[in-house]
Parts: C-alpha cells; sequence; structure tokens
C-alpha cells in the first residue's frame, strides 16, 4: 500500500524550524534532540533527523547513520545523567504501530530496575522539569 506523503507542517518539523519551542539537548548538521514534552519516564529524549522522512519506513537509508551516532550518544548521556540502569530505545512507524507524529524519531528513555514505562503520550510534563532533565542531559553529553 502506498505510503501518505510527508507533511512538512507537522509538529517536529516546525520544532526543527524554531516556530514550536523545545527543550533542545542536542544539535548537529543533520539530528536534532530534544525533550519529550509527554516523558514515559525522566528523561525521556527524542532523536530527530533534519531530512525530512515519515518515518523508518520512507527515510533515506543515509539518515541512519548520523541518527543512531546520535541516539547512541543521548542514550550514554541519559544513563549517566540519570543514573539509569538501562535505556529504552523506540521507533514506531504508522498509526498501526503507534505513531502519532509523522517525522522520523526515535525515543530514548533511561530505565530503572522494577520501574515500568509510563504510557505513551500520556500525561505533559512541567515545562520547569523538563528544562531541568535537559541541562542533565546537556552536562552529561558535555563530560
Ligand atoms: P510517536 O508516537 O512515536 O510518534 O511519538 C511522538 C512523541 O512526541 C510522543 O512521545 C509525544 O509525547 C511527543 N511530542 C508530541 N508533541 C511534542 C512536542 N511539541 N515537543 C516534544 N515532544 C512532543
Amino acid at each position: 500500500m502506498a505510503q501518505t506523503a510527508y507533511d512538512t507542517d507537522n509538529i517536529f518539523a516546525k520544532i526543527l524550524r524554531g516556530e514550536i519551542p523545545s527543550h533542545r539537548v542536542y544539535e548537529d548538521e543533520a539530528v536534532v534532540a530534544f525533550m519529550d514534552v509527554m516523558p514515559q519516564g525522566p528523561g525521556h529524549t527524542l532523536v530527530v533527523p533534519k531530512s525530512p522522512s515519515r518515518n523508518l519506513l520512507d527515510a533515506d537509508p543515509s539518515t541512519f547513520g548520523p541518527l543512531f551516532t546520535v541516539v547512541q550518544k543521548v542514550a550514554r548521556a541519559v544513563k549517566q545523567g540519570f543514573g539509569a540502569d538501562g535505556v529504552t530505545i523506540m521507533q514506531f512507524n504508522e498509526p498501526a504501530s503507534g505513531q502519532t507524529v509523522y517525522h522520523l524519531h526515535v525515543h530514548v528513555i533511561p530505565r530503572f530496575d522494577g520501574t515500568p514505562l509510563k504510557p505513551h503520550t500520556g500525561g505533559m510534563e512541567k515545562p520547569e522539569v523538563l528544562a531541568q532533565n535537559a541541562e542533565k542531559i546537556r552536562a552529561a553529553l558535555q563530560s
């Protein structure tokens, strides 16, 4: 079945263009990382390539090297910054999988022994908490 076209007005495209605010923790020429506003746990970060695609299915394969290099950097930083026991990496493709924003992104979530994930797209986190968590990740990325 043919895929729906990429929508240049999706919320992550607007964040990438700076039209909507975000708590950015990392940026290079190909990739941006910022805090998820409805985190499934403290430190839940989204890693987003700048090149447009709905998801993994229509992405140019050249996207994945730079993207997963940053996924690894951010995974190490959230593990260190939050003293986590592990890190969950998730990525959804099309509505049937749970995707809700149609610009390719990878979820990076610090995990703690015995603590389950909160629901996907559950409650909004307070901006001040997101700002504090972003600072922890930035500090860990620089160490
Ligand atoms: P997915 O369901 O994989 O498409 O995930 C989209 C994620 O984006 C969800 O975890 C949402 O909580 C998150 N999200 C939605 N709007 C924003 C936003 N403005 N800034 C940061 N994260 C967002």
